[in-house]
């Protein structure tokens, strides 16, 4: 196959890449490194099966030859990067989508979107499950990532249902691993970089709220299989153990041996109270289910800040 993956040089987008290398198929990177990074794609410039562009996939797009999939992971995912570029954050959800979906109407291509467990904003259903329709606030700082992923959801099911496009939509739950920027403010780098360079970590809140954090080799390949064998309903794929942010950042401090100290911050506007992904779907079908656990999986982590650190 030849594929086309949107935000290639971005944490998820390039170790997606890597997995479609190593069965042997052909890739497309698109990225405008607003959040990507070229560091992630490094090892792959001089690959016979890989082809990069610079590109906002927001903006029309080309893509010359066949493609037989099209992957929009595009999109800035962290808050603290989405509240930076709300506009983009809005734009890439929306124009991005329909720029990528046009592409794999014209291509004949499958198209693939990366959505997100925010479509369930602040739960009111725990685990949540696929059917559950959310609680989000439209207006609220986090709404221009979580609107946006909804549109794309709204906007895949209409190529689906009214131009018959083969599509796929994964709702990507709290994913941490190598490759992660160590400023992208998202709790599992935050905690480690800061319990690496000796800076306080930071509780939003109490930290008695949830998340289940899924590393990235079980994450891509619980992806890979959606694309290659899911169906058009939207499938959970993340990890159902769920751990406080305080019991997270304990972990990491145990883990890295700081003596860095935990303190308090304020919690940020319409922070999700839990967070937990009901996976009886993508389990039966998909045959799919993590299998690092958190200890190994932060440890992994903390190597590859080590090694980004210096
Ligand atoms: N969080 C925290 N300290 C940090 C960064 C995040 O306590 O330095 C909390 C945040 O308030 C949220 C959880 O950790 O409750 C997960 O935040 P993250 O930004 O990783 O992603 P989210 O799951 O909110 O999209």
């Amino acid at each position: 196959m030849r594929v086309m993956i949107t935000g290639g040089a971005g944490f998820l987008g390039s170790h997606l890449t890597d997995r479609f290398l190593a069965d042997g198929h052909s890739v497309v990177g698109l990225d405008n490194f607003i959040t990507g990074n070229p560091d992630n794609i490094a090892h792959l410039m001089g690959h016979e099966r890989y082809e990069f562009v610079r590109h906002n996939i927001s903006t029309y797009t080309y893509v010359a030859g066949p493609l037989d999939g099209i992957l929009h992971f595009a999109s800035p995912a962290s808050p603290v990067d989405y509240l930076e570029h709300p506009i983009a954050t809005l734009k890439v959800g929306a124009l991005g989508t329909h720029n990528a979906l046009g592409l794999a109407k014209a291509k004949g291509a499958r198209f693939f979107l990366a959505s997100t467990s925010e479509v369930y904003g602040d739960p009111l259903v725990h685990p949540q499950t696929e059917e559950y329709w959310g609680n989000v606030n439209p207006i609220g700082p986090r709404g221009v990532y979580d609107e946006a992923k909804r549109f794309a959801e709204a906007m895949t099911m209409a190529y689906h249902r009214y131009h018959g496009v083969d599509t796929r939509i994964v709702r990507i739950f709290n994913t941490y691993g190598p490759r992660m920027r160590p400023r992208d403010g998202r709790v599992v780098s935050n905690f480690i970089v800061q319990a690496l360079t000796g800076e306080p970590l930071t509780i939003y809140g109490d930290g008695s709220q949830t998340r289940s954090f899924c590393f990235v080799s079980d994450e891509v390949e619980g992806i890979y299989r959606l694309f290659m064998k899911g169906d058009a309903d939207p499938t959970n794929i993340g990890n159902p153990n769920e751990f406080t942010v305080r019991q997270l950042a304990e972990l990491v401090v145990e883990l890295t041996g700081t003596s860095s100290p935990i303190v308090s911050r304020p919690l940020p506007t319409d922070d999700p109270k839990v967070r937990k992904p009901d996976i009886t779907r993508a389990r039966t079908l998909l045959g799919w289910e993590p299998a690092v656990p958190l200890r190994e999986g932060v440890l992994k982590t903390i190597e590859h800040f080590r090694r980004v650190l210096g």
